[in-house]
């Protein structure tokens, strides 16, 4: 076995476990869909954004109160398995039986699972039950069903401050860098 395949192998490791914890970090500190910073994660990971009007629908539709869509996360992690499995493709016929090899494809597999529970996590704990979203049908009009959220285009805003996509609601500044709401970026 050469030495510099095993290597190789350790890099695609470190490499997939550095660009995950980046994703996740960078997706965990946005405000809700995102802003410029994370499209130009997203770009890195050659992951077209959403338009605004559907990051907001997600946002909506999942009651987030912060973050980027998981739709983009998964995306995002999903381009770095794929990249890795590429890599990893051309090693294993150098490394037939490594083990090491093994674990990180199980490792690689696992990118999966992370998506699925900044998922899970997405939502808020104290999202109401289906019994009291029906007994709350006109208070929490236009959120529910959460499935079948549609925002209109017309009514959704980018900050020209930090890029995050908005609901008007009648607030014209951005509530997370305080950036008039629609403006072109200086
Ligand atoms: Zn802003």
């Amino acid at each position: 076995m050469s030495n510099q395949t095993a290597e190789r192998v350790a890099w695609v490791e470190a490499e997939v476990h550095r660009h995950a914890a980046t994703i996740l970090s960078a997706a965990d500190r946005c405000p809700p869909g995102g802003n410029r910073e994370w499209d130009g994660l997203l770009a890195l990971y050659r992951v077209t954004p959403q338009p605004a009007v559907d990051r907001v629908s997600e946002v909506m539709g999942r009651r987030m109160i912060r973050g980027a869509v998981p739709t983009e996360v998964r995306r995002a992690l999903e381009s770095v398995a794929s990249w890795a499995r590429s890599e990893l493709q051309q090693l294993a016929p150098l490394l037939p039986t490594d083990p090491h090899l093994r674990a990180v494809e199980d490792r690689i597999a696992r990118l999966g699972a992370e998506a699925d529970r900044y998922e899970s996590a997405a939502a808020p704990p104290a999202a109401p039950s289906v019994g009291s979203i029906f007994a709350n049908a006109t208070a929490t009009a236009g959120q529910a069903p959460w499935q079948s959220v549609k925002v209109p285009a017309s009514t959704v805003l980018v900050c020209g401050g930090c890029g995050a996509p908005q609901q008007t609601s009648l607030d014209f500044r951005c509530r997370y860098c305080a950036s008039p709401m629609g403006a072109t970026p200086s």
